[in-house]
């Protein structure tokens, strides 16, 4: 109940913000901030890239341009290894997108089951999958179409409720496996400590195929300093479980997001029966890209120094959107927002608002967010509270605008409520 002292000042405070939002409608804005795409200068910093020719001794026997080499360059394989921490035999190359090597192993499982399946994932009656939430998108959605039963997991900031994981998979066999973002999840920015990789790795599962798609995809995404996360392969083979684990990670967000390569590595057992899967359906990807970009990154230390570079433009975004939430939303009880150390994104959580209300009413006014929703399963937000924002991609003046139009919208909401006797 708003008392008759504050109602006054709240009453001002909605004049001076529908005034605001006025003036933002009469400018016929047009921003989006709703996927977390790199911003031009940044794929600017890979354009070298494009100027690396073939080596004028390539030898019959490894000819880039020729078919081959299933696995990929063993230097690339080399720099994923100090990435993933797996070693650079149990690595296979992909093509540019490391969704849709998570896409095909799934599939692959279907099929035709994982190595410890008792038979092809299609005949069993049921596949559960676990997912940690708030979440990524496509993730869910894949999992989903491909007729997984979908079980939302709290994602707190050091990795899923373990005690839920662990009591879920000890009883349920169709529970066959969990996504999961390790490092910088989308969008929350969670970090899994080693006790919680330590857990998932030792952990009894009902189902012996169950399967940790480990999307590293941040690995090498830190704002700050270097964070080394445990390594999912090296822990499960160490608890007996070597199969469990495939990590999976891109250049997505180092080079071209749209033009790059992407691993994935297992045990070498599991790796082994991969090749066998990806044989059926190709003789190699693209080794002139592979090569192009191992000459490109070179080494982990060189690769550090890239990555900084996408810091030096990253970071003062990141900055400026925390800025902004802070200055118009920190003390007013309104929301509460993730502050991430790397990653793509900013995890929004309302109070009391409803997350779809305040991204339909973005739009109105020309600010398009990722759909309230989308980062669980089914995409249904059990709460309507939680938005993702993902301030990579505008460039900063826009930035600032769309996060002021954000706030004030989400201040106006707040306040029409609360003058409405709602909270
Ligand atoms: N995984 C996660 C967690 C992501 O956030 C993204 C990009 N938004 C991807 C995978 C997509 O990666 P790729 O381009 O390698 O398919």
């Amino acid at each position: 109940m708003v008392e008759k002292a504050n109602e006054k000042a709240l009453k001002d405070r909605l004049v001076f913000l529908e005034n605001r939002l006025e003036e933002y409608k009469d400018s016929g804005l047009s921003l989006n901030m709703s996927r977390g795409k790199p911003c031009i200068s940044q794929l600017d910093l890979s354009d070298l890239i494009l100027g690396i020719s073939l080596p004028d001794d390539i030898s019959a026997n490894e000819d880039l341009r020729n078919y081959g080499n299933l696995q990929g360059l063993k230097e690339l394989r080399d720099i994923f290894s100090d990435i993933i921490s797996v070693p650079s035999d149990c690595i296979f190359i992909g093509g540019n997108s490391s969704l849709s090597l998570e896409y095909n192993i799934l599939s692959s499982f279907i099929l035709f089951g994982a190595l410890d399946s008792s038979r092809p994932w299609k005949d069993e009656e049921k596949i559960k999958f676990l997912c940690p939430v708030p979440g990524y998108d496509r993730h869910f959605y894949m999992a989903e179409r491909l007729g997984f039963e979908l079980i939302p997991i709290k994602l707190n900031n050091d990795g899923p409720d373990m005690v839920e994981v662990e009591r879920l998979v000890r009883e349920d066999v169709a529970i066959k496996g969990m996504w999961a973002v390790p490092k910088y999840s989308n969008p929350t920015g969670s970090v899994y400590s080693d006790e919680v990789i330590e857990r998932l790795a030792k952990m009894y599962t009902k189902s012996p195929d169950f399967t940790l798609m480990w999307d590293n995809a941040y690995a090498v995404h830190d704002f700050y300093d270097d964070v080394k996360i445990a390594s999912i392969v090296e822990l499960c083979e160490k608890y007996g479980h070597k199969n469990r684990a495939i990590v999976f990670t891109s250049f997505s967000k180092v080079t071209y997001a749209g033009a790059s390569v992407s691993a994935m590595g297992s045990s070498k057992e599991n790796l082994d029966y991969i090749l066998e899967l990806m044989g059926m359906q190709m003789i190699g990807y693209n080794k002139v890209n592979q090569y192009q970009h191992m000459k490109f990154i070179k080494d982990y230390a060189n690769l550090r120094g890239h990555m900084k570079r996408h810091m030096d433009i990253l970071v003062p975004k990141f900055d400026e959107t925390l800025r902004i939430l802070e200055e118009n939303l920190a003390d007013k009880d309104i929301a509460t927002w993730s502050k991430p150390r790397g990653g793509y994104f900013i995890s929004f959580d309302l109070n009391d608002l409803s997350a779809k209300e305040v991204v339909q009413t973005c739009e109105e006014y020309g600010l398009i967010l990722t759909k309230a929703g989308s980062t669980f399963p089914y995409g249904i937000d059990p709460d309507d509270k939680n938005i993702r924002l993902a301030p990579s991609f505008p460039e900063m003046e826009d930035l600032t605008v769309a996060m002021e139009l954000f706030t004030s919208i989400v201040e106006y909401l707040h306040i029409r409520r609360l003058l409405n006797g709602k909270i």
